[in-house]
């Protein structure tokens, strides 16, 4: 079967759960196609700046997006060599990111995992992945983590 999604925006929180989201997006790529897998920090420490107002400090955000990028070369797939991947580390709320970006790049879909890092047991999805399908401009895919054989998540009822 050709597959019809070529350019696709896969976030991460760099997270187990959110590994089904990346994986999924490569397989559903098409020949030729490009993944933008895209880390958003969040949580960036403040500083006090001389007139009272808290502000990131540059070197510890450098040293934040350094070991982000390290460890979103490492999320990625073996993949085709045909298919284009570009890697992002942004700063910022992450919900607002990856719907910037999907508009920005026209991506043709955005896969993530139902849940991230935190991943609430009785939450049905995560709240960036149900903020980002309430905004997203186009279609969202979301990715359940593999059930493990006797885990709650692999439960029918
Ligand atoms: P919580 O709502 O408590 O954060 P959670 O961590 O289980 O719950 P989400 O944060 O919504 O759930 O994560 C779901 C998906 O959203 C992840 O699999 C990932 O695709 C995406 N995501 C979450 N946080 C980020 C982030 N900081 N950068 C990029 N993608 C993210
Ligand atoms: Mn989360």
């Amino acid at each position: 079967m050709r597959k019809k999604f070529s350019n696709i925006l896969a976030p991460t929180d760099l997270s187990e759960a959110a590994h089904a989201g990346v994986q999924a997006a490569f397989d559903l790529v098409s020949e030729g196609g490009k993944v933008i897998v895209l880390h958003v920090i969040d949580d960036i420490p403040l500083t006090y700046g001389y007139v009272g107002m808290s502000i990131p400090d540059p070197q510890v955000v450098a040293r934040l997006m350094k070991g982000a990028e390290e460890e979103l070369e490492a999320c990625i797939p073996p993949h085709p060599p045909g298919i284009e991947v570009t890697e992002k580390v942004l700063t910022g709320n992450p919900f607002e990111v990856i719907v910037r970006l999907a508009s920005e790049e026209e991506v043709d879909l955005v896969v993530m995992g139902t849940h991230g890092r935190s991943g609430l047991k009785h939450a049905l999805i995560g709240s960036v992945t149900e903020k980002t399908i309430r905004r997203s401009p186009c279609p969202v895919l979301v990715i359940p983590p593999t059930a493990q054989p006797g885990s709650e998540e692999g439960e029918t009822r």
